[in-house]
């Protein structure tokens, strides 16, 4: 997961530290923040939406594009630029973004990318980090220097990862969706699963779900009222439906 710019430069991240530093007085503020493909993860959107106080649907129709590509087994969610041209972040200030504290992964990352995969059988997700050297940006002139895990550590990296991770092991699976005739309902599960929780949880709460699944009184409650645990369960239910797998008890 990462975001994409013209005139980026990928370097291989070497040794431990890195020199930079990002400030409003800096000559280049809030250029980094416009000409972005910057795909959204479930998590990115649920935390953006709260903040913003919308549906899932009132901002996926607002804010987002949906891609699908023959790179991706799965319908990708992106942020839609907006502003002249369509090319600046919808969230970008003259003071800098305006929903700093619930921004995405990846502008979080920023300078430093980071591509990623899970494998099955290991706990933790295979990664390798790069730096996005973009020659507009001149953070990399200042004198700070950051420890990467320091510097993920500063930018609250690490929540958003444990969270974003569970979903990478769903898009990086190896595993066989089955015949090609039920792929467009699988992707439109994956699609409600990932990106419009208000909608899964209505499929949860208003399809007889749960008198087919075992889910005990104490979950369907944290269902019905905490986004972030109707996400985790939105993963195991895409593990259960697309691959089969037995993260969902099924009613005997
Ligand atoms: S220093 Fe780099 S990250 Fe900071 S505003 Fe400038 S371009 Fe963006
Ligand atoms: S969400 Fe915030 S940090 Fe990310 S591109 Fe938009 S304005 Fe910049």
């Amino acid at each position: 997961m990462n975001s994409i710019q013209e005139k980026q430069i990928f370097k291989p991240f070497t040794g431990n530290t890195f020199r930079f530093s990002c400030h409003k007085g800096i000559v280049c503020f809030t250029e980094c923040c416009a000409k972005l493909r910057l795909i959204l993860t479930p998590y990115d959107i649920l935390r953006m939406k709260n903040r913003l106080k919308l549906t899932s649907d009132q901002f996926l129709e607002l804010y987002t594009d949906t891609i699908i590509d023959n790179n991706s087994r799965f319908p990708m969610v992106k942020l839609k630029m907006s502003g002249e041209q369509e090319q600046a972040c919808p969230f970008v200030t003259n003071d800098g973004c305006s929903i700093y504290e619930d921004r995405p992964e990846a502008c979080r990352l920023y300078p430093v990318g980071r591509a990623s995969a899970m494998v099955d059988g290991e706990k933790d997700a295979r990664q390798r980090f790069f730096m996005v050297a973009e020659s507009h940006c001149q953070g990399f002139q200042e004198k700070r220097r950051w420890v990467l895990d320091d510097w993920m550590n500063h930018e609250g990296v690490k929540e958003y990862r444990s969270m974003n991770d569970q979903w990478l092991g769903i898009i990086t699976s190896p595993k066989s969706l089955g015949p090609e005739k039920h792929l467009p309902q699988k992707h439109q599960m994956f699609f409600m699963a990932s990106y419009n929780l208000d909608k899964f949880r209505d499929f949860l709460f208003k399809s007889g779900f749960f008198d087919r699944f075992q889910v005990d009184s104490d979950l369907k409650e944290k269902l019905h009222r905490n986004d972030t645990i109707l996400m985790l369960f939105a993963f195991d239910w895409l593990k259960f439906s697309l691959f089969g797998e037995k993260t969902i008890q099924l009613k005997s």
